[in-house]
């Protein structure tokens, strides 16, 4: 334990670091259930509204530390109404897929990021730290435990959904004295089963998702819920989702959420341009850093990391310089785009996914390393 003086002297980050304790994968329990759910035919699945037979839990108070991992039957939480979780929004959680490889395996994909993201998102809201080799053994555990309700085939998988919330029955605004980290499983089908749908945006000028200082960068719930009526105004006006925008210049950070890529034209390269991640407004997505790395290896493109300028974007698709755009996310994978609503017109964009796409190049390369079709570089595809 580090003192009270020595505390203060670091920036709360460092003292974060310096906590060595978590829990042991060594030391799950598993209490199978008693009485398996009937599994939907795959067909039917819609995004996160089932869920799998079993959880994960592992709670932590300030007195013990964290206890001991364990798996039992998927069952609604006994909390607290004073739960902190429930009043300041101490919570935050983790979007990620278990998929079954064309050999019969199940795998993950880096889930090492979703860990360290995890931690920060836990960090930011001043929840205990926790190892993150310890939590993907868990996930690794718990998926062999759900192994029959990982579906299979194209697109298919079982999302997971990692979440932290404090516990503590408490109305102050102060560190949630009791945590608990808890693993819920959703099997999914292809986001578009009837092959790509692409969507529109909104660029909405008046509500911001995030800012710089603020904490789009952490995967907080309290993040999204003020994102939902934007949302649906958008959808009223005919958009499938919001494109969010910042400042003077409209530099665009993300869309729903998802981070957002464009493909431009310029001196005969395809510049690859997405927002920077160093300013803290914009969530560091692992399908765009996996997109960045693999995009660095392709011939006649070039990533960029600054913030696009929607007035810049406009001025390219009237230029014919608009190539692609593109959502990306655990969920969809990536998301063209083909209408984009700004300042009160609409640009149009050739969301086609032809051989020579980016867009359709990211799936793919994606694609095959989430269903172990190759292994992609060091660390990606880690099978269980
Ligand atoms: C989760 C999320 C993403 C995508 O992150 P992935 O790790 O790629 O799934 C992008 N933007 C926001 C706002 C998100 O919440």
């Amino acid at each position: 334990m580090i003192s009270h003086a020595s505390r203060r002297m670091f920036p709360s980050s460092a003292c974060r670091m310096m906590s060595t304790s978590s829990f042991i994968a060594s030391e799950l329990t598993i209490s199978p259930t008693s009485s398996p759910k009937e599994k939907l035919p795959k067909e039917e699945l819609s995004f996160g509204d089932s869920f799998s037979d079993h959880m994960m839990e592992i709670d932590w108070t300030k007195e013990g530390g964290w206890g001991k991992p364990r798996i039992s039957e998927y069952a609604n939480l006994e909390l607290s109404p004073a739960s902190t979780g429930l009043h300041y929004g101490i919570q935050c959680f983790e979007g990620m897929k278990c998929y079954s490889t064309a050999e019969g395996g199940l795998r993950l994909f880096r889930p090492d990021r979703n860990m360290a993201r995890l931690n920060s998102s836990m960090s930011r809201l001043a929840m205990p730290s926790f190892d993150g080799g310890e939590l993907t053994s868990l996930l690794k555990e718990f998926c062999k435990v759900e192994e029959s309700w990982v579906p299979q085939g194209a697109g298919y998988s079982l999302y997971l959904r990692p979440t932290a919330i404090g516990t503590h029955p408490f109305l102050g605004v102060d560190v949630s004295a009791h945590v608990k980290l808890f693993v819920i499983a959703s099997p999914v089908g292809p986001y578009y089963p009837q092959g790509f749908k692409p969507v529109s945006l909104y660029a909405d000028s008046v509500n911001k998702r995030a800012w710089p200082g603020g904490v789009g960068g952490f995967k907080l719930g309290g993040n999204y819920g003020p994102t939902i009526e934007p949302a649906k105004e958008a959808m009223a006006m005919g958009y499938n989702q919001v494109l969010w925008m910042w400042g003077d210049n409209d530099e665009v950070t993300e869309c729903g959420a998802m981070n957002l890529f464009f493909v431009l034209e310029e001196d005969g390269k395809k510049i690859l341009q997405t927002a920077p991640l160093d300013r803290g407004d914009i969530l560091p997505g692992v399908t765009r850093q996996s997109i960045i790395d693999l995009a660095e290896g392709w011939e006649g493109v070039e990533v960029r990391e600054e913030f696009p300028r929607m007035g810049d974007i406009k001025k390219a698709a009237d230029e014919g310089r608009l190539l692609e755009a593109f959502g990306s996310g655990t969920a969809a994978v990536v998301s063209p785009i083909e209408r984009i609503h700004y300042e009160g017109s609409d640009i149009d964009i050739d969301a086609g996914m032809g051989s020579d796409s980016i867009t359709k190049r990211a799936w793919d390369d994606l694609n095959a390393i989430y269903y172990g079709e190759v292994n992609g570089p060091e660390g990606w595809g880690v099978d269980i």
